[in-house]
């Protein structure tokens, strides 16, 4: 995968999906708190905690570690189309305002964002390899 190698902007957005990698982590599927959430609540406060009640659904219905939130690829895929769906559903609640038409480079941006959230989550999912091997051993 060359994460833009060849365009500027595609790359500036796979730093941004890296380091949104950190936030919206496949371990958003704990019903405990996790690493990232505490992290949210001790920078952010009360929006950190209103971060944890947003996944909340996404926590009680996915098992941790399971292939729907930590494979590669499918987990960010997962995570993405419920980031849409709370998306969508705050814009209804907002009563559907008019959405700004994006920019020819916004799709690169965006192109390259998902690219670097895939690669966070690829480093994750590797990361927790150890863990996995060492709870199936018992
Ligand atoms: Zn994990």
């Amino acid at each position: 995968m060359l994460v833009g190698l060849l365009d500027p902007v595609e790359g500036v957005g796979a730093f941004l999906g890296c380091l949104l990698g950190i936030v919206l982590t496949p371990d958003l599927d704990m019903i405990a708190i996790s690493l990232a959430e505490w992290g949210m609540v001790k920078k952010l406060g009360p929006l950190g905690f209103f971060w944890m009640g947003l996944w909340y659904f996404y926590a009680r219905v996915i098992p941790h570690r399971s292939p729907w939130s930590h494979w590669p690829v499918l987990g960010t895929a997962i995570r993405l189309a419920y980031c849409t769906a709370l998306l969508v559903i705050i814009w209804v609640i907002l009563g559907r305002p008019a959405l700004p038409i994006m920019p020819v480079w916004g799709l690169a941006l965006l192109h390259g964002w998902v690219k670097g959230l895939v690669v966070s989550d690829a480093a994750h999912f590797i990361l927790d390899l150890p863990l996995k091997r060492k709870k199936g051993k018992k």
